[in-house]
This record gives structure tokens, sequence and C-alpha cells, in this order.
């Protein structure tokens, strides 16, 4: 069986260093590794809509920089397809299917969309497309075959809703659809890297996001302000590691060679919260230590993106043509969704021939 991958993002904002540790690190290693037949990455712009239906502007502008995030990142248009969803209008009607197999009530018990709507106060005015939006992410997964979809924690329930679909898509119209496997980064820092503000998690609706393209100036800023032990006064009180952002940050990105350029004192990352939970390690002494690790991991990223700045158009060519290929393969799953489906109606000569016949002998 082919290995497939296809992961996205909402064009809500520029990408940040959650989606980074989160998925975008992971695709870009992936990719490279050879291991996979396709990689389809989306930019998931009808998702957007659904609960930016007011603002489409916000989410025509955003394209562009998610699209030169994934660039800057080491998405190479020879190894993926990125695309655009909206231009792919197989989807929507793979998701018009789908929601004949899923209950509101299972719709109403995910986790992650009810947050979601917690979040944006939506209460009693949920869009129809927002509260359907699992369904049409099981469309997105299903129409390019995936096998593995590497994202972070918060689609744990989107996968499983898939996998719910496909099968009961399977068991009613015969096996065609292929059942994905989430991928999950390893790290446990990774799986949903809170804010700077320390809330649950790194979100470009709440505003607390370091980007991946932050100049160095404001990278500062955000590390300089970001939250700690808030029982950690003095240089020398005891400091708590859980729930600690900063550390949790370094969780996600530092290694061991980065003391010995940094922090030579320590050798590794376990030392550094010994003494910061002993007491006598002070906040900003590790809040410097973490610019200079994310400054070395961003820097290359924002200098491929300056690069890609350059040439806005060929960025949206990649789109077009990363859109044109997909738009062929999910015609392809469509196709044979309809088949399984029996609506293809013109293309079935037995029921035209056994329909025939019956009005024949009346
Ligand atoms: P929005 O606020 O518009 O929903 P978002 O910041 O949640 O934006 P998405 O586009 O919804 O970003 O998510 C894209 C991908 O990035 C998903 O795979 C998601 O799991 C992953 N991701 C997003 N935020 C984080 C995070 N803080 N930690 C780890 N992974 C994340
Ligand atoms: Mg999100």
């Amino acid at each position: 069986m082919s290995k497939i991958i296809l992961t996205g993002d909402r064009p809500t904002g520029k990408l940040h260093v959650g989606h980074y540790v989160g998925s975008l690190r992971r695709r870009v290693e992936l990719q490279n590794s050879g291991e996979f037949d396709d990689i389809f990455i989306m930019i998931a712009d009808a998702q957007a809509l659904t609960d930016n239906a007011d603002n489409p502007e916000k989410v025509r502008q955003n394209i562009i920089e998610v699209a030169l995030d994934y660039l800057s990142c080491g998405l190479d248009p020879a190894k993926s397809t990125l695309f655009i969803q909206s231009q792919i209008p197989q989807l929507c009607e793979l998701s018009f299917y789908y929601m004949n197999l899923v209950t509101v009530s299972r719709l109403q018990r995910n986790p992650t969309v009810k947050t979601e709507i917690a979040m944006r106060n939506f209460e009693t005015s949920i869009p129809v497309g927002f509260f359907t939006y699992p369904i049409s992410q099981a469309a997105d997964i299903t129409a390019f075959k995936a096998t593995t979809v590497p994202v972070g924690e918060d689609q744990l329930p989107m996968l499983e809703q898939t996998k719910e679909i496909v099968r009961k898509f399977n068991m009613t119209y015969g096996d065609t659809l292929i059942e994905p496997e989430i991928l999950l980064p390893d790290n446990k820092a990774c799986l949903r890297l809170p804010g700077i503000d320390g809330k649950a998690k790194m979100s470009k609706s709440l505003g607390n996001c370091i980007y991946l393209s932050e100049d160095e100036k404001t990278l500062k800023q955000k590390v300089m302000s970001m939250y700690t032990d808030p029982n950690h006064i003095q240089i020398s009180d005891p400091g708590q590691i859980e729930g600690n952002t900063v550390f949790t940050y370094l969780d996600a990105f530092c290694k061991d060679e980065y003391f010995a350029q940094y922090l030579p004192e320590y050798n590794n990352l376990e030392e550094l919260k010994a003494h910061y939970t002993r007491g006598g390690l002070g906040d900003v002494k590790v809040k410097k230590f973490l610019l200079n690790v994310l400054n070395t991991e961003l820097e290359p990223i924002r200098n491929r993106r300056k690069e890609f700045e350059k040439d806005i158009p060929y960025v949206y060519e990649v789109l077009k043509k990363g859109s044109e290929k997909a738009r062929e393969v999910a015609e392809n799953t469509l196709n044979e969704v309809k088949n399984a489906m029996k609506i293809n109606y013109f293309d079935d000569a037995e029921l035209i021939k056994s329909q025939a016949e019956k009005y024949m002998n009346q």
C-alpha cells in the first residue's frame, strides 16, 4: 500500500512555533526521508472561513503567509504538493456524502470543537460549517488516501472522527476509503505547546504566539515576558519546572550542543532543571538561554523567508500547480466514492438496461 501524508494549517495568521514543533518540523523530516509516495500539504482556507465568514480578507491575506512559512521551513514543492483547500471542489462533495454517516450528537462530543466553541464565544450561534468541520477534515484526509497525518494533539478527535467515517463508509458501500493513522510528536512538550502566557495552547486565535518569522527584537521581548513559575520570586527560591513555559519551550527546542555554545556551565537540560528546582538560578538567565536557542533555530527559517518574499508570484504559482495536482487526485477518489454509492447513473449500463427491460415488460 502506498504511504501518503496529508496535513495542513488554517490561514488565519502566520505560522508559530507551536505549528513548527507540533507538525511542521516533522513534515519536513518525513518529506526528506524519502519514505513516502506522496505528500499533500493543504492551506485550509475553506475551514478558516467556517469561523471567519465575516472576514474573508483575513483568510485571503494569510494564504501567502502560510505558504511562505512552509517554504522557509523546508517544504519543497518538488517533493510535496502544496495546495489550497477551496480550489478542490471535490472535497465539498465528499463532505456532503459523509455528513449522512455522522450524527449531531457525535459531533457535539468532539472535545476540541467544544473548546474552540467556548473560546470563540459562539455559544448558541455556532455556524453549521464550523460545527461540521471535523467532517470536512475527514473529506480532506480521505480524498488523498492519506495513511499518515502528522499533527498536534488537538487533532486527535478529528482523526478519530475520520476513522469512524471510513469504517462506516466501507461497511455500508464496500471497501473504498483508507483509514489514516495520526502521527503525534514523540516529544511530550510538542504535543500542545503552550502560549507565552502559559495558557493551554499557543494559538493564532489567542494572540499568545511566537511566530516563525518573528524578528530578533520582538522575539526578545516575547521571551523576556514569558510566563514562568509565579512563586519563584528571589533567585535563591526553589523553582518549579512543571507548567513553567520557559522550560517547556526548552524541552521542545533544546539540544545538548546549545549548552556548549551558550551556557557551558551545564552539560544538558537535566542539569539546568536540577539547578532551577534547587534554587539559585534566576529566570532571566534561563530566558536568555532560551532566546539564544530560539534564535539559532529560527534564524535560517527567517533568512530563507526573506529570499522567498522576493518572488511572491513564484509562490502563487507553486500553490496553483499543487492545487491542480490535488484536484486530479481528489477527483479520482470522488469517482470511486460515487461508484461505491452507486450514484454513477450515466456510467451504469446495467441500471439503464434493467430499467428499460422493466418498462418494456409492463
Ligand atoms: P487557529 O487558532 O486559527 O485554530 P491554530 O494556531 O490552532 O490556529 P491550526 O491551523 O488550527 O493552528 O493548526 C495547524 C496544525 O498545527 C495542527 O496540526 C495542529 O495540531 C498544530 N498546532 C497548532 N497549534 C499547536 C500547538 N500549540 N502545539 C502543537 N501543535 C499545534
Ligand atoms: Mg486550530
